[in-house]
């Protein structure tokens, strides 16, 4: 089967069968994989920075190792701001400012996000386009949010791209 790099689009060429030592799916291709292993930082955010799309680097316990530019971009955060914390943290979900933070709400069980990345992480299987609705909570107005999220596992990590935002609605809180 011929595919491409769902990352860096390049050509991942015939398939091949065993997948050694990482439980990866077919949409990254070694290149890509080998730059996220690295464990160098700086060639880690070349690698992200190069691709054209909002992408979280999550590590175990569902917890934010970093983003790319395009992520800085969609957040309107900072690069401090987004590692070290949860997706909830980031996206400003309504849940993760309950009292335990993102992960510890009843909401947080079904939560698309959290429940697709940790199916990456358990299973190594990435997901594509899957729709998520988030509310969030930014200046004291809740909005309703919606896009899609796609995953893939990487050694330890899972790649969490988002795309396709879109604003439903928004109102006070209250
Ligand atoms: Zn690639």
């Amino acid at each position: 089967m011929k595919s491409i790099c769902a990352w860096c689009k390049s050509d991942i060429g015939e398939i091949k069968e065993d997948h050694e030592s990482f439980e990866i799916t077919h949409g990254i291709c070694d290149k890509c994989v080998k730059i996220l292993l690295s464990e160098n930082s700086k060639s880690m955010h070349e690698f992200l920075n190069s691709l054209s799309f909002p992408v979280i680097v999550i590590e175990s316990g569902v917890k934010v190792r970093t983003g790319n530019k395009y992520a800085k971009m969609l957040l309107g955060k900072e690069l401090s701001e987004i590692e070290d914390t949860r997706p909830g943290d980031i996206i400003e979900c309504v849940h993760s400012h309950a009292p335990g933070g993102c992960g510890s709400d009843v909401h947080c069980k079904s939560c698309v996000i959290r429940n697709t990345v940790t199916k990456t992480f358990d299973t190594g299987k990435s997901f594509t386009n899957v729709p998520a609705y988030p509310d969030i909570e930014i200046l004291s107005k809740v909005k309703s949010m919606c896009f899609t999220i796609s995953t893939e596992k990487v050694g330890d990590f899972v790649l969490l791209r988002i795309d396709n935002v879109k604003e439903n609605q928004s109102h006070p809180i209250g």
